[in-house]
């Protein structure tokens, strides 16, 4: 659900943006289908998109700085869309997260206030949070994040760790999985990688 969202305000915004003649915008619109194959735009082709979207994440004020990331597990907020919503403000009782007034701001992360505990993952519904733990070991890195799929991995497992486009980044050894009631069904899973793939894997796949 997140990604077909994701795909229908990117079209609406290419639609806005542009006023361009592609029918596939409108299309993608309309049915809530994405078609990465013919589409114009290259969003869904993936190339450059990546280093593009880290670029302006790194920019914003819920990126974690290169510094506070060095020194282990801290939330980096992928809410890029201005939308009324403050969950995640709520669930840090650290008070590492601002969304403040109005309710449509960013959010903020003080990386210094951020424990890296994850209570803010599973509290967000745009499933936009994740926790980096670049001190895991000295060349690993863990992820923790959301995820809304059954069955769930199972620690130890390797399973294909992918990047925000869906394509396989490397392999992950899964380390944690958290599930309990009061997650509401949206399950927290953590996955160690190598340390240079931390800030491109946000999801998992299983290897069947
Ligand atoms: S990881 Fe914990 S301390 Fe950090 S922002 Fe999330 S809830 Fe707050
Ligand atoms: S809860 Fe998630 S979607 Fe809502 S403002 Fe916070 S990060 Fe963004």
């Amino acid at each position: 659900m997140r990604f077909i969202t994701a795909k229908k305000d990117y079209h609406n915004d290419q639609r806005k943006a542009t006023q361009n003649s592609c029918i596939l915008n409108l299309l993608a619109i309309q049915t809530e289908i994405c078609y990465p194959f013919l589409c114009t735009n290259n969003y869904w082709k993936g190339d450059m998109q990546e280093d593009v979207f880290l670029t302006e994440l790194r920019a914003s004020l819920s990126y974690p700085s290169e510094e506070r990331l060095d020194k282990g597990a801290v939330a980096v907020i992928e809410c890029i869309q201005e939308i009324p919503c403050n969950p995640c403000e709520t669930a840090c009782r650290f008070k590492a997260i601002i969304v403040g007034e109005p309710i449509t701001n960013l959010p903020r992360l003080i990386g210094d206030r951020c424990r890296g505990c994850g209570e803010c993952i599973s509290a967000c519904p745009g499933l936009a949070i994740f926790i980096v733990d670049k001190a895991y070991t000295s060349d690993k890195a863990t992820v923790s994040m959301p995820y809304e799929y059954y069955p769930l991995p199972e620690v130890g497992s390797i399973v294909d760790a992918l990047d925000r486009n869906g394509r396989k980044v490397c392999d992950a050894r899964i380390v944690r999985v958290s599930n309990p009631p009061g997650n509401n069904k949206t399950a927290v899973v953590t996955a160690a990688v190598k340390k240079e793939f931390s800030d491109l894997v946000r999801n998992i796949r299983l290897i069947s």
